[in-house]
């Protein structure tokens, strides 16, 4: 919603949020009317010549001031999805919003290093376009607008490396700061829990730091920002934890620590009639795995497939026969993630799910256990 795609580069897609505009145009607008024309006078006065640029020229250079800015958060981002990708994380998207931007992951990282080569890339990729974009803007007339543009450059790139570095999750220094003391304890919830009170604190301390800014110098605007910013940065540490914890037990436990032995699996040689003296097409489980002698898993069977069987037919048809083709939806590894079972429960609508090791069925799993499972660990 509100969000358009620009391109996609290999499974990467770039996304531009409606939000986005907004701060476009205040960027725009900012070094068009006031930070180009001061800079312009400031180094005009310095080099003792008059200033030299028509308004026509200096709000062009506020566009294309802009417009690389916006560049190097893509840059900053971009930096991140390669090595994400390298490292075998693919990146749905990289979004840009009314924040900045941000490099959606499939996944999180399985191993602290590969958090951390993650993340310094960004900050690492801000920082030295900020020192070419500084270097640029002094390799030219100082007066010039295209210098006077790549220094504001310059500074901006740095003040996002320093920014992101602030070590409060999710900016890329909490990410860094998460993946040492995942390192460290060999706990990555511990390192989530530490990284997000580090941020949700950054942010109350930077939204007072707007109130207090708002009180001493009324600058409204400006603080407002910094209050906005602040808040974003708690919220986003405190649902960014939730995520975390959530995910992280997605990933801890496998569907093996939640096997129920029973499956209610009959023999392939076993008749409809013993079948149905057993009363077996009454109970829980309505589907059922077919086995042969060795335990292998070669068929399922619904109730109504024994019934649909003519009463005659009964004592010498054999559940082999009338058994219907392994479906791959109801069954899952003792190895999968727990989120497998969630994902085919929503395509499936079934509660019990087979677990198969090697052709062979070791039990059940159900998907309200998986849920509890999950409910109960989360913190
Ligand atoms: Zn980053």
């Amino acid at each position: 919603m509100g969000e358009w795609r620009l391109f996609s580069v290999g499974g990467t897609a770039f996304n531009i949020d409606a939000t986005w505009l907004v701060i476009f145009a205040v960027v725009t607008w900012t070094t068009a009317t006031s930070l180009i024309p001061r800079r312009l006078i400031e180094a005009s006065v310095a080099a003792g010549v008059p200033p030299d640029a028509t308004w026509p020229m200096i709000w062009a250079a506020g566009v294309v001031t802009s417009l690389l800015f916006f560049g190097s958060i893509v840059a900053h981002e971009a930096a991140h999805t390669v090595v994400a990708v390298r490292t075998g994380i693919p990146v749905r998207s990289i979004r840009l919003f009314i924040f900045g931007g941000l490099a959606e992951m499939d996944r999180e990282p399985d191993r602290p290093r590969q958090e951390l080569a993650i993340t310094v890339v960004g900050p690492l990729t801000s920082a030295a376009l900020g020192g070419l974009f500084l270097a640029l803007g002094d390799q030219m007339e100082a007066t010039s607008l295209p210098s006077i543009t790549a220094r504001w450059l310059g500074e901006m790139n740095l003040a996002l490396a320093v920014f992101n570095l602030l070590p409060g999750f999710p900016l890329d220094g909490g990410r860094i700061l998460r993946s040492i003391v995942w390192a460290l304890t060999g706990d990555v919830v511990r390192g989530t829990r530490v990284a997000s009170f580090v941020g949700s604190a950054l942010g109350v301390a930077i939204m007072a730091f707007g109130l207090i800014q708002f009180l001493l110098l009324g600058s409204a605007l400006q603080s407002l920002w910094i209050v906005v910013i602040g808040w974003f940065l708690w919220s986003a540490a405190r649902s960014g934890y939730r995520h975390a914890v959530l995910r992280q037990q997605l990933h801890r436990y496998r569907i093996r620590d939640l096997l129920k032995p029973e499956s209610g699996a009959v023999p392939s040689d076993g008749t409809v009639q013993e079948f149905i003296e057993r009363g077996l097409y009454q109970d829980r489980f309505g589907l059922r795995p077919v086995v042969d002698a060795a335990g292998k898993l070669i068929g399922m069977l619904e109730g109504d497939d024994v019934r649909d069987v003519p009463l005659e037919q009964r004592v010498y048809t054999v559940l082999r026969d009338i058994a219907r083709p392994v479906d791959l939806m109801v069954v899952v590894a003792p190895d999968d993630q727990l989120s497998v079972v969630i994902d085919k429960a929503y395509e499936t609508d079934r509660r019990f799910f087979f677990v198969v090791e090697e052709g062979r069925v070791l039990g059940t799993v159900d998907a309200v256990d998986v849920v509890n499972t999950l409910r109960a660990r989360k913190q």
